[in-house]
């Protein structure tokens, strides 16, 4: 039997020694999508892939991970594990986590394996293909795990349906959609690089360490389990973007402008996350504010861009205000679901006299002078049996799509609005940031399905709030108020202690 070869030989044999040039059809023909963005490729085999994965190996070491999380969810759903999480209160972070983010894996999938296809190096194709794989892994092992609460808990049915028309899920959709409609090199920068690179701490560390500290064993394990695929997708938005920026000067321009638009989009959705962080979580894990000096701040600002420097690219354009935001963005996103909640797959509620006391320790800045106040209003409606809901639609911004709540520069008192004239039409935004991405592709974002737009055009089941709702898949008992709601009340008496008879 032949010897077998060195890793790396073996590794080049298996991954990009399977790639030959086409002779008698047109290359360009072959890869039709890597040339109109402007990106200029000179040596696609400069590639390098530090993991050095094989289609056998790779397989091999998912197998095994996915045997150990079955394990998890096994064993949890045999000893009623849903019981001793912190409260039925914190099922709503993944409520939000199934219907904004579980959807996202399965498009993520389907563009990867595009990449997969039409990349014109065999190294890069090969790198799309695993996270391609891991992406429909990712998205099918959160479907399974979560399934296990959709039998005591509302709101975990109808997800994917709720993702293509429910309003919030309209800020995670439309982000993707616009990755997955935009060429191969952006998309890469846009979610290998921004989002997976720069943002995906941000994003992943809080939810695990969520169920972590929340007593949600199958969530943390499937959190654990993508994390190594998580580490290999890093790499690969990094050697991307280092690939680009190395093959040719005039890349430098286009990139750094996707990085500009990139980190803001990436930036507004993860308004979501500071939302659950600072209010959805019964038990605390760190403060939005924490996170995002940690690993945005210290580890991008600080660590990474002054590397990048070297290529002669900048920070982005608008991470001032992001950096001037984190005082402010987790209360301003949870008071709009907390207004809006009755037309939300979730349930929200005031934070607990303790959760008041921990966010005025956590932003003595921001919290006492302009959420405390909201919060004692709130609080003093729902004490007098009352609640209060905003009463008809917002205004929404044409790029991300978020309420208009955000707030001027340096004013957290007064409302921002932006807007810009196109073909005689107004659009408006909630930011600089969202200003700055419309004008630069205003046919592209004057096509946004926004869900209030889509509201009034009669597109989303009727006029009135029921008829809204039916079309949107939320139920009896998925939205509202969680005080006093099915899952509070089943929480309290799968909890009351059992009577003895006497
Ligand atoms: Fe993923
Ligand atoms: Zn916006």
């Amino acid at each position: 039997m032949a010897k077998r070869l060195p890793l790396k030989q073996r590794y080049a044999a298996l991954t990009r020694d399977v790639h030959w040039d086409p002779t008698y059809v047109d290359p360009a023909k072959v890869f039709p999508y890597t040339s109109f963005e402007g990106i200029k490729i000179h040596d696609w085999s400069k590639w390098e892939d530090p993991f050095r994965l094989t289609v056998d190996a790779y397989h091999k070491y998912q197998a095994e991970k996915d045997k150990r999380l079955y394990a998890v969810l096994d064993g949890f759903a045999q000893s009623q594990g849903h019981l001793t999480l912190s409260d039925a209160r914190y099922l709503n972070a993944m409520k939000l986590f199934l219907q904004g983010v579980t959807p996202l894996e399965y498009t993520a999938h389907r563009q990867f394996a595009f990449l997969a296809r039409y990349l014109d190096g065999a190294g890069p194709r090969f790198a799309a293909l695993c996270q391609s794989i891991d992406e429909l892994r990712h998205a099918q092992t959160e479907i399974h795990t979560l399934a296990g609460y959709n039998r005591y808990y509302p709101g975990f049915h109808s997800w994917s349906k709720m993702h293509d028309r429910v309003w919030y899920l309209s800020v995670p959709k439309s982000f993707f959609d616009d990755a997955v409609s935009a060429g191969p090199f952006e998309f890469l920068i846009a979610i290998s690089f921004s989002f997976e690179y720069l943002l995906t701490n941000l994003l992943f560390v809080p939810f695990m360490s969520g169920a972590s500290f929340n007593g949600d064993l199958p969530s943390m394990t499937f959190g654990f389990s993508a994390q190594s695929d998580e580490s290999r997708h890093m790499t690969l938005g990094l050697e991307a973007i280092k690939f680009l920026l190395e093959q040719d000067e005039a890349n430098v321009p286009i990139i750094q402008e996707w990085i500009d638009k990139w980190f803001w989009r990436g930036y507004r959705l993860a308004g979501l996350v500071a939302a659950m962080m600072d209010y959805m979580l019964p038990r605390k894990v760190m403060s939005w504010k924490e996170a995002f000096e940690l690993y945005f701040e210290e580890q991008m600002l600080g660590g990474l861009f002054p590397d990048l420097a070297f290529y002669g690219i900048e920070p982005p354009r608008h991470v001032a205000q992001a950096v001037e935001e984190k005082e402010i963005v987790s209360h301003q996103v949870y008071w709009v679901l907390y207004q809006f909640s009755f037309a939300a797959a979730f349930t929200t509620t005031v934070p607990e006299p303790e959760e008041m006391a921990w966010l005025s320790q956590q932003y003595p800045d921001t919290f006492d002078r302009y959420y405390a106040p909201l919060w004692e209003r709130a609080r003093a409606v729902q004490d007098g049996g009352g609640r209060f809901f905003f009463q008809g639609l917002p205004q929404l911004c044409q790029v991300c799509q978020i309420p208009m709540a955000f707030t001027e520069p340096g004013d957290p008192s007064t409302i921002c609005q932006r807007h810009s004239e196109f073909r005689g039409e107004r659009f408006d935004f909630c930011s600089d940031g969202c200003k700055w991405i419309f004008d630069r592709e205003p046919e592209k974002y004057v096509q946004a399905w926004l869900p209030v737009h889509q509201i009034y055009q009669g597109n989303c089941g009727g006029p009135t709030v029921p008829e809204v709702l039916a079309w949107y898949g939320v139920g009896d008992g998925d939205n509202g108020e969680y005080a006093g709601s099915p899952e509070q009340r089943n929480w309290r008496l799968w909890h009351e202690p059992a009577t003895v008879e006497g």
